[in-house]
């Protein structure tokens, strides 16, 4: 009887000793928690239109989708596209903005004047480069930072804090942007480091 008395103590100190110790290990107080090496960020497989209940748009202002680019990239200089209602107007003030692919949120926030509200998601495709979609003039910013799926929602068209009519102006970025994780001039002579977004949306669905 003594016996099993004494190995119940030794049992139940072990046990504690244990659970004690495993608390010490939770609690960052008592210890520097390991350095956390940041998961990279999801690979941008699929890619969509950042506009609308569908994944396609078509750049035309035509009946197979209620959306058109108002402005090319190229046109006047301009580093983007801008999208807008076929109905015109402020009618597509409030419309859901939706993250072209998976990526990564690495900037949202009111960019100042001729902005607005600006998100930008970066995406890595699956050979490893990295490019990166930037949403402008949003009147507001649903999500403003971690990991987003495709179609995900970053924000609402706006329209700059009142500079335009609202419209979703939307850029794509390869790494050697020179405006890499910022909102950028918006029109340049010189486009190297941006790129066609709907050419590129449109090759990357065509699988290629
Ligand atoms: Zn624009």
């Amino acid at each position: 009887m003594r016996l099993i008395s004494v190995s119940l103590i030794v049992i139940y100190s072990v046990l504690h000793f244990a659970c004690q110790s495993s608390e010490a290990q939770r609690n960052p107080a008592n210890d520097a928690p390991p350095a956390a090496s940041p998961a990279p960020p999801p690979v941008a497989d699929r890619f969509a239109y950042p506009l609308g209940p569908a994944e396609n748009l078509t750049q035309a202002k035509d009946k197979k989708d209620e959306w058109y680019n108002a402005q090319d990239f190229g046109e006047n200089n301009h580093l983007g596209e801008d999208w807008n209602k076929n109905s015109g107007g402020d009618t597509d003030c409030g419309a859901p903005v939706y993250a072209i692919a998976a990526g990564r949120i690495v900037f949202a926030e009111n960019a100042g004047p001729g902005w607005g509200s600006v998100v930008i998601v970066e995406h890595v495709l699956a050979d490893g480069t990295k490019i990166e979609s930037l949403y402008g003039h949003l009147r507001k910013i649903s999500k403003t930072s971690g990991d987003v799926a495709l179609r995900e929602q970053l924000g609402e068209v706006g329209n700059a804090d009142g500079k335009y009519f609202c419209h979703l102006h939307f850029e794509l970025r390869t790494e050697d942007c020179p405006m890499w994780r910022q909102a950028g001039p918006g029109y340049s002579t010189d486009r190297r480091g941006w790129l066609d977004p709907s050419d590129f949306i449109d090759r990357q669905r065509r699988g290629r």
